[in-house]
């Protein structure tokens, strides 16, 4: 298993860096999500750790642009149509805007967000791996964000 993971986490960051010149991942509180019993299946410490410590130095070697957002960048809960924010209960899949109207995937609203940091530059830098399992990649940027769906994914990580 050991070895399956690794052989994923090392695919799977190479060809995040082969293929796009700007990744953003968020600095998750990955640590306070395994110690949730809901999520503690779905999350290692230590893979989404060495995920980013190869994206790191992946994407320093390629030249690529690494986004790392913000732990407390609201990217789930602001609406990738008109900027408003509100709250977003973990159970809820589906975003719905009630300003603008807009309804969405989660992940997929998550990602749009996210992808915008990196052509803005604030103190952040990130990567969300639903938004890639969903085929949700928003231009050029790739977007990974840890999340529930992962381990539906990747049962390995
Ligand atoms: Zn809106």
């Amino acid at each position: 298993m050991t070895n399956l993971r690794t052989d994923l986490l090392h695919k799977t960051t190479t060809d995040l860096v082969r293929g796009y010149q700007g990744i953003v991942i968020e600095d998750l509180n990955v640590k306070g999500m395994v110690k949730n019993h809901h999520l503690a299946r779905a999350i290692s410490r230590q893979s989404w750790a060495d995920f980013r410590r190869q994206l790191e130095y992946k994407s320093e070697m390629h030249g690529r642009d690494l986004v790392v957002a913000n732990r407390f960048y609201p990217s789930t809960k602001t609406c990738s149509g008109c900027g408003a924010v509100k709250p977003v209960a973990l159970s809820e899949r589906v975003y719905k805007c009630p300003i603008c109207g807009l309804t969405t995937d989660r992940d997929f609203n998550a990602a749009i967000n996210l992808s915008r940091l990196r052509a803005g530059s604030s103190d952040v830098k990130p990567v969300e791996m639903e938004a890639l399992a969903s085929g949700c990649i928003a231009g050029e940027t790739a977007v990974c964000e840890v999340g529930t769906e992962l381990g539906q994914f990747c049962p390995s990580f």
